[in-house]
C-alpha cells in the first residue's frame, strides 16, 4: 500500500461529499469538478522536508497527497520532478533577473497531460475501468494513450482532423484507438459522451474526474521545494482548462496546512492566446464563469478550449492570488518561441512561449517590479509543433 491519505471527494462548487472509492466523474448534483481532500494532519506526519529529501525523482514522492492507494496501480514512466531552471541569460534580455523556467518538455510524452493523465488513469485502473476514453486536440490524448499502455488497457481517442500530425502519430503507435472527427473539440466530446452511454468507457477529460488535478498539482509542490520551500513572486501559466493552475493553487493551501509554507502566495498569471481567450475576459469583467469564446483559433493547441468546466475556480485562484489574466497574439508566442531557445536551450512549447511573452508585456507595463522571482511554465516540447517554424 501507498500512504496515501485520500478521505473522500468534494464538489468545487456546492461542497457536497462522496466516497473516494467510488468511480466519479463531474459532482451528480451540480456537475461541476469534485476535489479530492485528504487527512493532511496525518499526512503532515510522513511528508516531511527531511523525508522529501531520501525520495524518488518522480511526482510520486509527494504520495502521502496523492490518490492512488495500491502500489501495482502506480503506473511509472519517470513524470514529474522536472528541472526548475534559472535562466540568467534569459533574464537579462528582458530584464528580469530572477527568472526561472519549470521545464515540463521533459515529461514523458513530452509535456505535463503525463502529470495529469499518470493520476487519473492510474486511479481508474486502481477502481477497476476496463476501457478510457478522451477527447484531445492535443498533449493530452498522446499521455492518455501512453498510460493506458502502461496499464493494458484500451484507449480510444477522439481528435479534430486537423490536429497536426504528430499528435495523431504518437496516439496509434501507443496503441490507442485514434478517430478523426470534423469538427472541434467539443464535438469530439460529444462523441466521447456517446461511446460512455453505449460501451461504459470511462471519460478522463480534465476536470471532469478528479484525479488529473491531483497529479498536476505536484507541480506547486515541485516549486515550493526546489525554491526551498519559499515560493516566488509570479507564476506565469499557459491556461487552456486551467488544470494546472487551479492544481498548484490546492496545492499551496494543502502546503500551508502541513506546515510546508506560509501564508505567502505567489501572484498568479493566467496567458491565453488573443484568439481565445475567455479567461482573461471573464477576468477583465469580473464575472464568476466565463462564456464560451466563439470561433477559438490558435496555433497553441492547449490554449484552444473555448468553456472550461473549472473556470470559476482559475478565476478564484486568480484573484484570491492579487494575479492577473492577460492575452498574447499567436505571432508573439512564435517569436518568443525562439528568444526563449536561444537565449536557454529550450524548445518550448507556444503555449511555453507564451508565458514568456506575457511576462515581457507585464515588466514594460510595470506590473512585474524587475527584480521580482517569476517562475514560467514552459508546459511542452516544441518538437511536436516544429511545423509551426518550419
Ligand atoms: C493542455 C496544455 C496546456 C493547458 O493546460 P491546462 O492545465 O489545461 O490549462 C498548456 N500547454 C500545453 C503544452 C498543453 O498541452
Amino acid at each position: 500500500m501507498t500512504r496515501s491519505t485520500l478521505t473522500h471527494l468534494e464538489c468545487g462548487k456546492c461542497g457536497e461529499s462522496y466516497d473516494a472509492d467510488r468511480l466519479m466523474n463531474l459532482c451528480p448534483a451540480c456537475s461541476r469538478p469534485l476535489l479530492a481532500r485528504y487527512d493532511l494532519a496525518k499526512a503532515a506526519q510522513t511528508l516531511t522536508k527531511a523525508s522529501l529529501a531520501e525520495r524518488e525523482p518522480s511526482l510520486w514522492r509527494y504520495e502521502e497527497v496523492l490518490p492512488v492507494r495500491r502500489d501495482d496501480a502506480c503506473l511509472k514512466l519517470g513524470e514529474g520532478w522536472t528541472p526548475l531552471l534559472h535562466a540568467p541569460s534569459l533574464g537579462a534580455e528582458i530584464g528580469c533577473a530572477n527568472t526561472y523556467i519549470k521545464d515540463e518538455s521533459l515529461n514523458p510524452t513530452g509535456s505535463f497531460k503525463a502529470r495529469g493523465l499518470v493520476m487519473a488513469v492510474s486511479r481508474a485502473y486502481e477502481l477497476g475501468v476496463k476501457e478510457l476514453a478522451i477527447p484531445s486536440a492535443g498533449n493530452a490524448a498522446g499521455a492518455m494513450a501512453a498510460y493506458a499502455a502502461a496499464a493494458g488497457l484500451p484507449a480510444y481517442v477522439f481528435m479534430p482532423s486537423d490536429v497536426p500530425m504528430t499528435f495523431r502519430v504518437e496516439c496509434k503507435l501507443l496503441g490507442a484507438q485514434v478517430t478523426l472527427v470534423d469538427g472541434l473539440i467539443t464535438d469530439c466530446g460529444v462523441k466521447v459522451k456517446e461511446g460512455v452511454q453505449k460501451h461504459g468507457w470511462f471519460d478522463v477529460s480534465t476536470l471532469k474526474e478528479p484525479y488529473r488535478l491531483e497529479g498536476k498539482k505536484t507541480m506547486g509542490y515541485e516549486v515550493a521545494e526546489q525554491m526551498g520551500w519559499r515560493l516566488p513572486d509570479v507564476i506565469i501559466y499557459p491556461t487552456g482548462g486551467g488544470t494546472g493552475l487551479i492544481g498548484m493553487w490546492k496545492a499551496f493551501a494543502e502546503m500551508e496546512q502541513m506546515g510546508l509554507i506560509d501564508a505567502k502566495r505567489p501572484r498568479m498569471v493566467s496567458v491565453q492566446s488573443t484568439g481565445c481567450a475567455p479567461m482573461v475576459r471573464a477576468f477583465e469583467e469580473e464575472t464568476e464563469h466565463a462564456e464560451l469564446w466563439k470561433g477559438a483559433k490558435t496555433v497553441a493547441d492547449g490554449l484552444r478550449v473555448p468553456a472550461a468546466v473549472g473556470d470559476f475556480l482559475i478565476l478564484n485562484a486568480i484573484r484570491r492570488s492579487g494575479g492577473t489574466a492577460i492575452a498574447v497574439p499567436d505571432e508573439e508566442m512564435l517569436t518568443h518561441a525562439r528568444t526563449m531557445g536561444m537565449r536557454t536551450g529550450i524548445f518550448p512549447a507556444p503555449e511555453g512561449a507564451a508565458c514568456l511573452a506575457a511576462q515581457i508585456r507585464l515588466l514594460k507595463s510595470g506590473w512585474i517590479k524587475k527584480d521580482e522571482s517569476v517562475v514560467l511554465f514552459n508546459t511542452g516540447t516544441g518538437l511536436k509543433y516544429a511545423h509551426l517554424w518550419a
